[in-house]
């Protein structure tokens, strides 16, 4: 099989940038892209091109971005060949973590209910129409679909984990040219203060990070003046000041560093000179939104929570509870 063909399937991006005045930025991540598929390529990544090249390209598609799960129908018969390839192809992706997806008919039932965060999150944001968003960390892109459902004029995710972006193009491959795009870099790997975004969103990201505010100031360098910051992370009830630093896992999870309190989010947004913070979410995430399912076999929330009392993590920390915090940069 010939090698993932990066250089086609980035091309309309890095057009876009540098026909917004985005040079420097289409120069840097075109060094990205060739380091990460030419010099350095992931050991499964001829296996998912191929599951990718698995799905059906032979009958007219629409793609629904509305409804809660990002679906692809046709309104033709699909045939038995086609079911054959197309279950070996959504197969292959696998594991499948953030969603749903539809694709002719097959429910792809995620780790995760995505579209109940989007729910959430949604209400609360400035009109999405027309505008240029960023999504840091976006998994298999489910919510980019969702902004790009909503009006959007370009959105952008960004996320290393190259499966993701094997899922994510499993969708795009059905739309054509979209203005919607995963590059499968880290937040660290864009170049800094570009300025460029109407909306930031940064979902499930901040307790990965080891230094949560210079994580918040690496966003606002993404937006441009009065942009709009979607933060959405696991917090703790405490008082402002009151943070959780785990002593190691947490949920089983190796690499979380600080569960703050609203309040102490809150003035981190602050300090991070942004303006206008304020919590319009809090929700405990439950065994009903993150559970196994056929399409993700590995453990999921119920086997990181205590069995005896499954308010605390196996570890003995407060079960998970996110927050939505809205900000503007000044
Ligand atoms: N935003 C999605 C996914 C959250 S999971 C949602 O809310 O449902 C967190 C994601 O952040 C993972 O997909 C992980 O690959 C990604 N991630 C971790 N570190 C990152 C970094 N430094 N830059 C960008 N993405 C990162």
């Amino acid at each position: 099989m010939a090698a993932f063909d990066w250089r086609t399937h980035f091309s309309p991006f890095l057009d876009y940038l540098n026909n917004s005045d985005q040079t420097a930025w289409a120069e840097v991540l075109t060094d990205q892209l060739v380091r990460r598929f030419e010099d350095n390529p992931h050991g499964d990544m001829a296996r998912w091109q191929a599951a990718l090249e698995a799905l059906p390209t032979n009958l007219p598609t629409k793609v629904d971005l509305t409804s809660s799960a990002v679906t692809v129908t046709t309104d033709q018969p699909l045939g038995e060949q086609n079911a054959e390839s197309l279950e070996l192809g959504l197969r292959g992706l696998m594991p499948w973590r953030k969603g749903p997806f539809n694709f002719f008919g097959t429910h792809v039932d995620t780790e995760w209910r995505s579209d109940w965060k989007w729910d959430r999150v949604a209400p609360h944001l400035a009109d999405l129409n027309e505008r240029t968003i960023l999504d840091v960390g976006c998994g298999s892109g489910y919510h980019c679909w969702r902004m790009a459902g909503a009006g959007a004029r370009q959105v952008v995710g960004i996320d290393p984990g190259l499966l993701f972006m094997f899922q994510f193009l499993a969708v795009k491959g059905y739309l054509g040219e979209s203005a919607v795009d995963l590059l499968p870099i880290r937040m660290e790997d864009l170049p800094e203060n570009l300025e460029h975004f109407d909306t930031t969103f940064s979902m499930g990201v901040l307790y990965h990070r080891r230094s949560p505010i210079d994580h918040l100031l690496d966003l606002k360098g993404t937006l441009r003046r009065g942009g709009e910051l979607v933060l959405e992370t696991l917090i703790v009830d405490g008082p402002e000041g009151f943070s959780l630093v785990p002593e190691d896992r947490y949920g089983q999870m190796r690499n979380v560093w600080f569960l703050p309190s609203c309040p102490t989010l809150i003035r981190w947004l602050e300090r991070a000179g942004f303006k206008n913070a304020r919590v319009v979410d809090v929700s405990d995430t439950t065994t009903e939104e993150q559970r196994k399912t056929d399409w993700m076999r590995f453990n999921s929330l119920a086997d990181f929570l205590d069995p005896n009392d499954p308010t605390k993590t196996v570890e003995g920390y407060p079960g998970p509870k996110r927050a939505t915090i809205i900000a503007e940069k000044p």
